[in-house]
């Protein structure tokens, strides 16, 4: 079986190929990077749910393959969830990272740490031609820092404080970054259903 990773985000890509191939070293698994052709298509869901379904159908159609996809966001309670599904484009979809953090961290300048809830919410689609598209979904809880920390991850990693480590997402190496991640729990579903889907020499 050929797994096609389906996203056009190289960090997210890489860290869907460790987790995977650690669990599968007998997959071949590959990124977009190797369909040169496959589009990258427009995020239009109003969840991360079709959005992730919207990115896996399409790299299915192009290649064929069993082609797996994350959309995921930053939720934070005192903004009501925002920039949740929209925070790819928090800030507008251009302004980096380092100003993405610095909007938030000035928006909530002020509001105590229990006032700071947050979470990481994951939904993963596994598409292939021919076959219904399934769902899986995962979430990691923590809170917004007062300040950014650590070099590690991608995105809002930085901001993202997890109290019963005493640190930012940013601050784990990849390895424990992926065992509490809401990406490392959604696909150790994936993982699961892959087996069965192995099992059964699709
Ligand atoms: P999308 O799923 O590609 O639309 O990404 C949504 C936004 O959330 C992107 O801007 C990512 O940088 C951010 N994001 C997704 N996953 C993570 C993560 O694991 N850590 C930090 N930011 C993330």
């Amino acid at each position: 079986m050929r797994l096609v990773i389906a996203t056009h985000n190289r960090k997210k890509a890489g860290e869907m190929v460790t987790i995977l191939s650690a669990r599968f070293p007998e997959l071949e698994i590959v990124t977009l990077a190797e369909y040169p052709e496959a589009p990258e298509p427009e995020e239009t869901g109003t969840t991360y749910a079709e959005n992730a379904a919207i990115k896996a159908n399409s790299a299915a159609e192009v290649t064929g393959e069993w082609c797996v996809a994350d959309d995921a966001g930053l939720e934070i309670d005192a903004f009501d969830g925002a920039p949740g599904v929209y925070s790819k484009r928090f800030g507008g979809e251009d302004l980096p990272f380092p100003e993405k953090i610095a909007l938030i961290l000035e928006r909530l300048n002020g509001v105590s740490v229990d006032q700071r809830g947050a979470r990481f919410n994951c939904f993963v689609a596994l598409a292939k031609k021919g076959h219904p598209t399934e769902l899986f979904n995962a979430t990691c809880e923590g809170r917004i820092s007062e300040t950014p920390s650590g070099n590690g991850g991608f995105g809002y990693d930085p901001i993202f404080f997890l109290p019963e480590l005493d640190c930012t997402m940013a601050d784990l190496t990849a390895e424990q970054k992926h065992r509490i991640s809401h990406r490392g729990k959604v696909l150790k579903q994936v993982g699961d259903r892959l087996g069965t889907l192995l099992a059964k020499g699709e």
